[in-house]
């Protein structure tokens, strides 16, 4: 029996570990667990939850067009999954597990690091893929080398149908309707601006790569355009892995190729090509150093910037920073947006980031956090170094630091 245990890729096509599970029609259950732990914090982000929810809706649908479905379990992570292997041992079925590696920081660590020792203390079989690029063994000099011909190889295909037993294991699972019960506070929300699905990422490239990527290179710095889909809007499908990077730099790629007697077609894709390689680079760098979600890159920043509680000033400052009302119109605006949409764009995240900084003073702890509680594609690896980004700390030589 393989299990198959979806995480932050949540699609079936180009899935290293759902082609392999699925392959010569082997007995399969795809799972996703609901671990209770992430949801009791403040800052999960209601609109991330949302988009999770929607996307593991979605692809419990697709599977069942293919014959199968999602089982969703709900507890702790390592917990389950001993239970759910015992199950099978027991049942004298040996399990073999699929999942990808997913960049995490210590909680996510230590969780991958106990299933793995359970599986090898077992001697059981188990498959850790790849969801996106990644260099396992620190090699700077061979990254884009390595990251380019991990983009060009041929994706996985989706399976065409999956073999899924019908099982009745006793272990905590939730059906989608329970689930939008139970956790309702993050299902109801005014008004969504993100949906989420593999269905809905394809979509969104589709439209993305028909038209709205004209001008993109310029137009990605005007919040009002971009705002109304001059960027790609992909970013929480990556978070979520509801598409892979490979699969969008390749339909950008054949785009460019068809568009290459037109400069400035060629000029955006490119442009936009290269946002997608920073994003599988921020990852990398978080695989390599998870302490960078929490502390200054450099430690000669100690002193100016941490996550120490702020003075009664620096907080009504702070304050008035998350509710968009410091009196400077275009910090106000977009901080606002944030709240309402769970989304900015690029130059707003940074120039709000940078005011809080540098203007206000105020560590990147606090306005990364903020961020990542409102932010529709909340991702530690791409906010936290951002934030030192635009704090102007990541470079002890630059001038910008002042
Ligand atoms: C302070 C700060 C915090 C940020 N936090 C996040 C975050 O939590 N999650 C997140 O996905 N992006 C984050 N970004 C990067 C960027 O703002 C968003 O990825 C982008 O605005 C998302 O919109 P889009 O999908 O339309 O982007 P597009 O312009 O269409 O770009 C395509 C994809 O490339 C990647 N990308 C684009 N810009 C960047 C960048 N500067 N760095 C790394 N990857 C990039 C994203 O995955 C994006 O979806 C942050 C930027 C700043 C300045």
């Amino acid at each position: 029996m393989n299990l198959l245990w979806f995480r932050r890729d949540l699609r079936l096509s180009d899935n290293e570990i759902v082609s392999l599970a699925t392959a010569n029609n082997a007995s399969v259950l795809p799972f996703f667990i609901i671990d209770p732990w992430f949801y009791q914090w403040e800052d999960v982000g209601q609109a991330r939850v949302r988009f999770l929810f929607e996307s593991l809706e979605n692809l419990h649908n697709n599977l069942q067009k293919l014959g199968s479905s999602l089982t969703l379990f709900e507890g702790n992570p390592v917990e389950i999954l001993q239970q759910l292997t015992q199950y099978f041992l027991d049942r004298q079925q040996t399990p073999k597990l699929y999942f990808n590696r997913d960049v995490q920081v210590e909680y996510g660590i230590t969780r991958d690091r106990a299933i793995l020792d359970f599986y090898r203390s077992r001697n059981l079989d188990y498959h850790l893929g790849l969801n996106h690029f990644l260099q396992l063994q620190d090699n700077r000099d061979r990254w884009f080398a390595e990251y380019y011909t991990y983009q060009r190889a041929t994706p996985y295909p989706a399976p065409k149908n999956i073999n899924t037993p019908s099982l009745e294991i006793p272990l905590p699972q939730l059906s989608f309707r329970q689930l939008k019960y139970k956790y309702r506070e993050f299902w109801q929300m005014k008004k969504v601006y993100f949906r989420g699905g593999e269905t809905e990422a394809k979509t969104t490239l589709r439209s993305f790569l028909d038209r709205r990527f004209e001008g993109y290179h310029w137009k990605l710095s005007r919040p009002w355009l971009a705002q109304w889909g001059a960027t790609s809007h992909l970013s929480p499908h990556l978070t979520f892995g509801t598409i892979s990077t490979r699969q969008v730099y390749q339909k950008t790629k054949a785009k460019a190729i068809e568009l290459s007697h037109i400069p400035k077609a060629e000029f955006s894709l490119k442009n936009f090509r290269d946002r997608l390689r920073w994003h599988d680079s921020f990852t990398q760098r978080l695989y390599f150093h998870p302490e960078i979600a929490y502390q200054n890159r450099y430690p000669e920043f100690d002193n100016w910037y941490n996550p120490a509680e702020l003075s009664p000033q620096k907080q009504a400052l702070f304050q008035a920073w998350q509710d968009g009302l410091t009196g400077f119109p275009l910090i106000d605006a977009s901080m606002r947006q944030l709240k309402h949409m769970g989304w900015m764009n690029f130059r707003m995240r940074a120039m709000c980031a940078t005011f809080l900084t540098i203007n206000c003073g105020i560590s990147w702890h606090h306005g990364a956090r903020h961020y990542m509680n409102y932010l529709v594609d909340g991702d530690l690896a791409i906010d936290n170094w951002q934030w030192q980004m635009q704090a102007g700390i990541t470079n002890p030589l630059s001038e910008t630091f002042r």
